[in-house]
């Protein structure tokens, strides 16, 4: 299976995708978890990276496509894929038509008001990349690694404007390029009450493409 995950950000997509790839033999695919590794590595490439996402802008089509290229020639993706934050352009998503057939787009949605609570509340395990609400944390440290966690800077007020009023603007149209290959699910109740209603619908989905 192929798998588009679309969604503002902080609507729970990375969360969403950590539980689909317990169920299925998936690729996780996050271009955000792809730059903050380059980043990481204090490349020059790097550099530019941080600046950028931090301001809450777009990292440029070009060097996105090459990342999400590169990644998607791995082995582990012959299996199925599932893309995490990308496409969030028309023009990746034309980009992405060139080298891939996409199943289903997974529209997680969540209102404005919730996404902003969430995502200021958001600690981030920067080793790997799970995510939590600060206050279900008090020791503010990773479950899985005991790794400190921090607030990523885009998640902060200003910033986490900026990157909603930047989805309006770019990666929503990109409902209506996918048409119906969209499925609509909310993201409103815990993560177990999410993930249900997906889980059953991605194993009707697999049964019909085997
Ligand atoms: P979220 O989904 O919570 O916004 P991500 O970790 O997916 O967080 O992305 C963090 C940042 O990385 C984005 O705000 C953007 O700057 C950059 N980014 C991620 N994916 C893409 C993409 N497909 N195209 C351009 N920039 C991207
Ligand atoms: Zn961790």
């Amino acid at each position: 299976m192929k798998i588009i995950l679309l969604g503002a950000p902080g609507s729970g997509k990375g969360t969403l995708a950590k539980n689909i790839i317990k169920d299925f033999s998936l690729a996780h695919i996050s271009t955000g978890d792809l730059f903050r590794e380059c980043i990481k590595s204090g490349s020059e490439l790097g550099e530019k990276l941080k600046s950028i996402i931090e301001s809450g802008a777009l990292v440029p089509d070009e060097v996105t496509i090459e990342i999400v290229k590169e990644r998607l020639d791995k082995d582990d993706c012959k299996n199925g894929f599932i893309l995490d934050g990308f496409p969030r352009t028309i023009n990746q998503a034309k980009e992405l038509e060139k080298i891939s057939h996409i199943d289903t787009v997974i529209l997680v949605d969540l209102s404005k008001e919730i996404i902003i609570e969430r995502l200021s509340a958001r600690r981030t395990c920067l080793k790997c990349g799970s995510t939590y609400n600060f206050k279900d944390v008090p020791n503010g440290k990773c479950l899985n690694c005991n790794e400190e966690l921090i607030q990523r800077d885009d998640d902060k007020p200003l910033t986490i404007q900026n990157r909603l009023e930047v989805y309006e603007k770019n990666t929503a149209p990109l409902i209506d390029f996918y048409g119906d290959k969209v499925v609509k699910f909310s993201s409103k109740g815990t993560v177990e009450e999410t993930y249900r209603p997906v889980k059953s619908f991605l194993k009707k989905l697999e049964a019909n493409i085997e």
